[in-house]
């Protein structure tokens, strides 16, 4: 519509992009990408032991070791690659893991990106934008029903649903308070998946208590990125995305996120991409990206592209596309979604290289609050592959030795940014936020869980708090000690 256009015009501030690029150049040369990958082809084993151990020092990789990792063929020498790259997670995060879920308030978008069901010249798909209530009522189930305390809230892009929308929203579900069988339940993380915005706008969003911003690059290869998004669309300014972590960084957001749709171009290119964006956050701002993602291109109604693709992943490489981000961004958490088939999520996650996991996932517009119904695929953006609950997920977790911490005081007490790399840089986060992993998920376990989550989960928490008496001080166990029995009382 002629409103639509009129909008669509003043979304790009072309200043705010040249701003943080260099000399008109952005850091992303894809001759330069393919030139590290072919120099480094064909690394020594020793080279590559060398990169490893400079990982395990949580050092971020320089292009030229990255590029070695991705061209090692050995089969034993990858098996050591994914060894390290659980040691990585364990040293900075130890056996926690962080649940979410994804709640999408609205699939209008100005946008065509050829893979995407959300797509504006998809006509098959209903669309709808939740309304304020609605989202309220949503957060009520996600918070009070199900037990979540963080969510991403996803949004296309449409001035239905631009920053003053996504600024309501964020306060609505902030602002919902459920009683729950011993407790009450809130979401206490709002981070947001949303389109690229301006330095203001991000500015609104941070007075809001926004959590990480976060927005894939989708591919970093620039002329796939121009067939893919379409001329005369915003998403079609590859540079308004690739600086949209800067914009919100100099906004004063704290913590940012990437990610790449694996599929659309080569992987181990994508993989240079990615770290060649977190270096350019760490030289600009001295902050990485809080966390990376590195979703698999799913099927989507009305969505031919996803077939016709070439550059599909197989799940070998998806799991060695992972651990090389593991060992190149070793402070980065890292998103594995459900997306996923169950069956890639478990062995994933077994190896101990993610930090944080959806559950109880449903993508359809309203569908948390709605009954799940057949419809639900004409208004997703794409099909789902795992659907278990919150609490079988974090049963299988506890049953791999995991917890499951709902912890989210590090944000509130200013543990965020440039504070929180220093922690998990020096491996310091990995016991300081155990104590209250152990907490939060003595809360979940008594507010939630069926009865088997319970006992399975029961086991990790005392193995924690054996283990927790040993590694901190006893003034600091002693502690502990009193907060759970408050917790055991009734206390939130
Ligand atoms: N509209 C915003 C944007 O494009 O940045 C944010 C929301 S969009 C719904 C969130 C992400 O979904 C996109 O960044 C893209 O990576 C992912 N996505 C789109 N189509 C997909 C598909 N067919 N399979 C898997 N993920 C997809
Ligand atoms: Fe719109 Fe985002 Fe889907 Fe592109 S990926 S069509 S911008 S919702």
């Amino acid at each position: 519509t002629k409103k639509e256009k009129t909008w669509m015009e003043k979304v790009i501030k072309e200043d705010e992009v040249t701003k943080y690029m260099d000399g008109g150049k952005d850091f992303i040369n894809d001759e330069e990408i393919w030139e590290k990958l072919i120099d480094n082809s064909n690394p020594e084993p020793a080279r590559i032991r060398e990169i490893i151990q400079k990982s395990l020092s949580i050092q971020t990789l320089e292009p030229d070791e990255t590029a070695a990792l991705l061209n090692v063929k050995d089969p034993e020498l990858w098996q050591e690659i994914f060894d390290a790259a659980g040691k990585v997670k364990k040293k900075v995060y130890d056996n926690r893991i962080v649940t979410f879920a994804p709640l999408y308030c609205g699939n209008l978008c100005v946008n065509n990106c050829l893979y995407c069901g959300f797509r504006r010249d998809n006509h098959v798909i209903k669309r709808r934008v939740l309304t304020l209530d609605e989202v309220r009522r949503e957060a009520e189930v996600l918070a009070g029903e199900i037990g979540h305390k963080r969510l991403i809230v996803v949004y296309g892009e449409h001035p239905l649903t631009g920053p003053q929308y996504i600024r309501d929203t964020i306060e609505t579900i902030y602002s919902v308070r459920v009683k729950t069988r011993n407790g009450y339940g809130q979401i206490r993380r709002v981070n947001v998946n949303a389109a690229p915005m301006s330095i203001d706008d991000l500015k609104m969003l941070k007075e809001v208590g926004i959590g990480t911003y976060q927005v894939f690059q989708e591919t970093y290869h620039h002329e796939t990125y121009e067939k893919l998004h379409p001329k005369g669309t915003i998403k079609a300014h590859y540079q308004w995305r690739l600086y949209c972590h800067h914009r919100a960084l100099e906004a004063g957001v704290d913590d940012v996120a990437l990610g790449v749709l694996f599929g659309l171009y080569d992987w181990r290119f994508e993989v240079m991409g990615l770290l060649y964006h977190a270096r350019d956050l760490e030289k600009q701002f001295g902050i990485g990206p809080h966390t990376i993602s590195f979703p698999r291109l799913e099927p989507a109604a009305n969505t031919p592209f996803v077939q016709e693709t070439r550059y599909r992943v197989s799940d070998e490489d998806f799991k060695k596309l992972i651990a090389v981000i593991r060992l190149s961004v070793p402070y980065t958490g890292m998103i594995l979604t459900a997306r996923e088939p169950a069956h890639i999520r478990r062995e994933i996650i077994a190896s101990g290289m993610i930090t944080q996991t959806d559950a109880s996932t449903r993508i359809g517009i309203g569908a948390y609050s709605d009954r799940y119904n057949e419809q639900e695929l004409e208004r997703q953006q794409f099909e789902l592959g795992d659907t278990r609950s919150l609490d079988e997920v974090i049963r299988e977790l506890a049953e791999m030795g995991m917890i499951t911490s709902f912890c989210t005081a590090g944000y509130r007490c200013g543990r965020t940014g440039e504070r929180i790399m220093t922690l998990l840089r020096t491996g310091k986060e990995a016991v300081f936020c155990k104590l209250n992993a152990v907490l939060t998920f003595r809360e979940w376990l008594d507010d939630f869980a069926s009865p088997e989550t319970k006992a399975a989960g029961e086991k990790v928490i005392q193995k924690e708090l054996e283990e927790l008496r040993e590694r901190v001080p006893e003034k600091v166990y002693n502690k502990l000690l009193e907060y759970y029995r408050r917790i055991q009382n009734g206390e939130r």
